[in-house]
C-alpha cells in the first residue's frame, strides 16, 4: 500500500518561488485547491469559494471543520438513495475485491450483462441496444453519432444536421454543447467553433395545463414547419422529456412528445430523448418518458444510474437504429471509450437498481412532490418571485431577477443545507430518503433565503 499523501516527507522550511509564492505543497488544502484546482464553470483567477467536505452519508454532507449541511441537490441530482448506500457501497467493496475493471474491447463480464438485464427489464419493449460509457454527456455524443451512422448506413447521405428546443441542456461536450440552449449555452462565446443545428422554440403548453388539441397552439405546428422545409438535413431530434433541466428547470406538457414522435416518424427523423436528468423516478415516474408511454429510437441514462455513487452512462437503441448502422460499410459502430462498461459502475448501478425495484421510490417521491407544493406555496407571495412549480421531487423557485447565488453558497453552513441555484432559479432535488423533518428544513431554508434577499 502507498503511504497517504499527509505522511510524505515535507521540507523543513516552507519552499518559496522566485516570485515568492508558496510552493504548492506548502499551501493549505484550502488554498491549494483554490489555486490548482478547476472547480465547474468558475473563474481561474478568482475562483468562487468552495466548502470543503470530508465525509457524505445519507442525505448529510459533512464539513471538514465539523458542520454539516443537507445536500438539496442530490448532488447535481444523482445520490437518489443517499450518499454512501450501504447496500451500493457493499456490492462496489465486492467488486472491487474482484475486479475494478477490465476493458470491454473483447472482453465482458457479470456487472455488465446483469445490468443489461435489469435495463432491458425496465424499459419500454424495443430498447435494447445499450451502449456503455462514462458520463453523460458522452451518451449524448453516442446517441447523436448512433442518430447519424443509422442515417447514413440508410443511404440518407444529407441528414448531418439536428433538431430540437430552446431551453435544453445535453452536456458540456462539443456536439452536445451544440445542442444546449443557445443563451444559456453561451454558444456566443464559441463563436464558429459551434456548428448551428435546428432550434425550435420551447413547448408553449406546462405540465399541468390542459392541452390544446390545435398544432397551432400546442408547438406541433413550428415541428412540422420545420420538417416540412428541413427534414432532408435532420439525422435525429434530441430532447428532454417533460423536464427541461440545466437549460432552465421548465416542465411541459407530456402530449408533446407523442406529437413529436409521430412528426419524426413521418419524416424519417431519429427521436432521441435525454432522461440524464429525468431518469430513475425523478418526475413521478420511472422514466419522464413514462407519463405518455412514448418510445425514442434511442435513450440517454446517466447521473442516477449508480445512485450517485461512482460516474457511468449508458445510450440505449431499438434494434432498428442497431440493424440500420450494422447494414452499411463500416457495419461497426465507432465508438469505444477506454473505461466504457467499468465492472466497479456497473456493480453500483446493478444496486441502485435493486433499491428502486424494492418500489419504495414511488410513494417517497410521492410524498416529497406534496410537501414541496405545501411549504413553498408561501414563496408566491415573497416579492421577487415570479413562478413556482413542482413535479416529483423537483421544486423550484424562479425569481424575476438573477439569484444571489454566492450569498446562498454562503449562507449554507449556517442553514444547514446546500442548493446551488443558477440564473434566477432557486430549486431543490433532495435524495428520495429525505424524511419528512429534514424536506421541512431545505423548505425552510430556500424561505428563509427570500426572505434574506437573494
Ligand atoms: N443531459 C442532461 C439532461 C443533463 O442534465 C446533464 C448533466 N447535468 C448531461 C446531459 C450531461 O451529463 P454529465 O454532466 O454527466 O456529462
Amino acid at each position: 500500500m502507498s503511504a497517504p499523501l499527509a505522511a510524505l516527507p515535507r521540507p523543513a522550511a516552507p519552499e518559496e518561488s522566485a516570485s515568492g509564492a508558496l510552493a504548492p505543497r506548502d499551501l493549505t488544502p484550502e488554498e491549494f485547491d483554490r489555486r490548482h484546482l478547476w472547480h465547474p464553470y468558475d473563474s481561474p483567477r478568482a475562483p468562487a469559494p468552495v466548502h470543503r467536505i470530508a465525509r457524505a452519508e445519507g442525505i448529510m454532507l459533512h464539513l471538514a471543520d465539523g458542520g454539516r449541511m443537507i445536500d438539496a441537490m442530490s448532488s447535481w441530482w444523482c445520490a437518489i438513495h443517499g450518499h454512501a448506500h450501504p447496500a451500493i457501497r457493499q456490492a462496489m467493496h465486492a467488486q472491487i475485491e474482484r475486479m475494478p475493471h477490465v476493458m470491454f474491447g473483447g472482453l465482458t463480464h457479470d456487472p455488465a450483462i446483469e445490468l443489461g438485464r435489469a435495463l432491458v427489464a425496465l424499459l419500454p419493449p424495443g430498447l435494447d441496444r445499450i451502449f456503455y460509457s462514462d458520463s453523460g454527456s458522452v451518451a449524448v455524443e453516442v446517441a447523436l453519432k448512433m442518430a447519424l451512422q443509422a442515417q447514413l448506413a440508410r443511404g440518407e447521405r444529407r441528414r448531418t444536421g439536428f433538431a430540437t428546443i430552446r431551453g435544453g441542456y445535453h452536456g458540456d461536450t462539443w456536439k452536445a454543447m451544440s445542442l444546449c440552449d443557445p443563451v444559456t449555452g453561451m454558444h456566443g462565446h464559441f463563436g464558429s467553433a459551434i456548428r448551428v443545428e435546428h432550434f425550435l422554440p420551447a413547448p408553449p403548453v406546462d405540465f399541468h395545463e390542459v392541452w390544446p388539441p390545435d398544432p397551432a397552439h400546442n408547438g406541433l405546428a413550428e415541428i412540422e414547419a420545420l420538417f416540412s422545409r428541413k427534414a432532408h438535413e435532420i439525422a435525429g431530434f434530441i430532447l428532454e422529456p417533460v423536464v427541461q433541466g440545466a437549460g432552465g428547470m421548465r416542465f411541459y406538457h407530456p402530449a408533446y412528445l407523442r406529437g413529436l414522435r409521430d412528426l419524426c416518424d413521418r419524416y424519417g427523423i431519429l427521436l432521441i430523448f435525454d432522461e440524464i436528468a429525468t431518469g430513475f423516478g425523478r418526475t413521478g415516474r420511472m422514466f419522464a418518458m413514462d407519463h405518455v408511454q412514448v418510445t425514442p429510437d434511442i435513450l440517454c441514462l446517466g447521473k442516477a444510474l449508480t445512485g450517485g455513487h461512482i460516474t457511468f452512462a449508458a445510450t440505449i437503441a431499438t434494434g432498428a437504429v442497431a440493424e440500420s448502422i450494422a447494414s452499411a460499410a463500416p457495419g461497426i459502430f465507432m465508438h469505444g471509450p477506454t473505461f466504457m462498461g467499468n465492472p466497479l459502475a456497473c456493480a453500483a448501478a446493478c444496486a441502485s437498481l435493486a433499491l428502486l425495484g424494492q418500489g419504495d421510490w414511488r410513494k417517497d417521491v410521492a410524498r416529497i412532490e406534496a410537501q414541496l407544493a405545501e411549504e413553498l406555496a408561501p414563496a408566491r407571495k415573497i416579492a421577487g418571485v415570479a413562478d413556482l412549480r413542482v413535479l416529483g421531487a423537483i421544486g423550484v423557485i424562479e425569481m424575476d431577477h438573477p439569484v444571489d447565488t454566492a450569498k446562498v453558497h454562503a449562507a449554507a453552513p449556517r442553514i444547514g443545507v446546500y442548493l446551488r441555484p443558477f440564473g434566477r432559479l432557486l430549486y431543490t432535488m433532495p435524495p428520495y430518503v429525505t424524511g419528512a423533518k429534514d424536506l421541512s428544513r431545505i423548505t425552510s431554508a430556500m424561505l428563509a433565503l427570500l426572505g434574506e434577499g437573494i
